[in-house]
C-alpha cells in the first residue's frame, strides 16, 4: 500500500501527467484539496473510489485516512495543486507517513509558475540577460525568513514568481520599488491554465492598481522580470550553427569557401 502525492497541474485537467492520471484512475481513495484542484481532476476515479475533500480537514484529519487506508491495504491518490515541491504541504504530511511506517512517493506536476509562463509566452530565461528563476512569497501571516526578504532577492534582477502574494502587492511594490525602477516590468496571470485566466501587464508604478481595479485576490502568480522588456537579447548556444555540444558539431563558417567544395560539418 503507497500513498501516492500526485501534482495535479495549474487547474486544467489534461495539464496533470500520464501517471499521476492513470494512479487517480485505478486508486480506490482519492483525497484531494478541493479549494484549488478543480472536480475534473478527480472525475477520472472509480466511481467506487472513497473521495475526501482535504479542504476542510486539519492535518490529523488527514492522517486518520492515510492511516485508514492502510489499514485496508488500499493505495491513495493525494491529489494536489501545481508541483508537490512547492508550498504543498508534503514535508508535513510524509513525516507523519514515515513516521506510521507508511510507504509514500510523489508524481510531479506542472507548477502554476510554468503554466503563468505559458500563459504570458514568455521564456522566464533569456541568454547572457536572465539565468535565474527564484520562486518566493511575500511574508504576511505566514512569516518568510529575514535572509529571503524581497529585497535581498531582487539584488539579484533574477525572474521573480511570488506565489500567494496577490493580497500583498502594495507591499510587494514598496519594497521592491527600494531596488527597482518604477518602470521595471510585473505581469500577473490570474487561474492559469483555467477558462476564467486573466492577463494583467505592467510595472512596479501601476500593477498594484490594476490589480486592484481588477479585483485579483488570489489564484493568481506574480512574476517580476526584466525578460519581460528585453527583446534584443542574443540567440542561444543551444541553436548556434557554429557551437559544437554532446549531440550537434559546430558548423565552421568559412568566408572565403572554395568553389563546389563544402567545409561544413554539420551533424543532424
Ligand atoms: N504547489 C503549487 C503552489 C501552491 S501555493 C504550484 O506548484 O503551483 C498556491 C499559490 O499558487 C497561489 O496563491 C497562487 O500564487 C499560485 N497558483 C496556484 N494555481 C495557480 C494558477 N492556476 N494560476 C496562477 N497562480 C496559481
Amino acid at each position: 500500500m503507497t500513498v501516492y502525492f500526485i501534482g495535479a497541474g495549474p487547474g486544467d485537467p489534461d495539464l496533470i501527467t500520464v501517471k499521476g492520471a492513470k494512479l487517480v484512475e485505478t486508486c480506490p481513495v482519492v483525497m484531494y484539496a478541493g479549494s484549488l484542484v478543480p472536480k475534473a481532476v478527480i472525475e477520472r476515479a472509480k466511481p467506487d473510489a472513497r473521495i475526501y475533500d482535504s479542504a476542510s480537514m486539519d492535518l490529523d484529519q488527514i492522517t486518520q485516512v492515510y492511516t485508514e487506508a492502510h489499514a485496508n491495504g488500499e493505495d491513495v491518490a493525494r491529489v494536489q495543486t501545481g508541483d508537490l515541491s512547492i508550498y504543498s504541504s508534503l514535508a508535513e504530511q510524509t513525516r507523519r507517513l514515515d513516521a506510521l511506517g507508511i510507504d509514500w512517493q510523489v508524481i510531479p506536476g506542472v507548477s502554476s509558475f510554468q503554466a503563468s509562463a505559458a500563459a504570458l509566452g514568455q521564456e522566464l530565461t533569456l541568454p547572457e540577460a536572465c539565468q535565474t528563476i527564484i520562486l518566493s512569497r511575500a511574508s504576511g501571516r505566514t512569516p518568510v525568513p529575514e535572509k529571503e526578504n524581497l529585497k535581498s532577492l531582487a539584488s539579484h534582477e533574477a525572474t521573480l514568481c511570488l506565489f500567494l502574494s496577490a493580497t500583498l502587492i502594495r507591499k510587494v511594490v514598496r519594497e521592491l520599488s527600494e531596488v527597482y525602477p518604477p518602470h521595471w516590468p510585473v505581469c500577473v496571470v490570474e487561474k492559469a491554465s483555467h477558462p476564467q485566466q486573466r492577463i494583467l501587464r505592467g510595472t512596479l508604478a501601476d500593477i498594484a492598481e490594476k490589480m486592484h481595479a481588477a479585483g485579483i485576490r488570489s489564484t493568481a502568480m506574480i512574476i517580476v522580470s526584466k525578460v519581460f522588456a528585453i527583446d534584443d537579447f542574443v540567440d542561444s548556444k543551444l541553436y548556434d550553427p557554429t557551437f559544437s555540444h554532446a549531440c550537434r558539431k559546430g558548423r565552421v563558417v568559412e568566408e572565403n569557401k572554395d568553389a563546389g567544395a563544402d567545409k561544413t560539418s554539420l551533424e543532424n
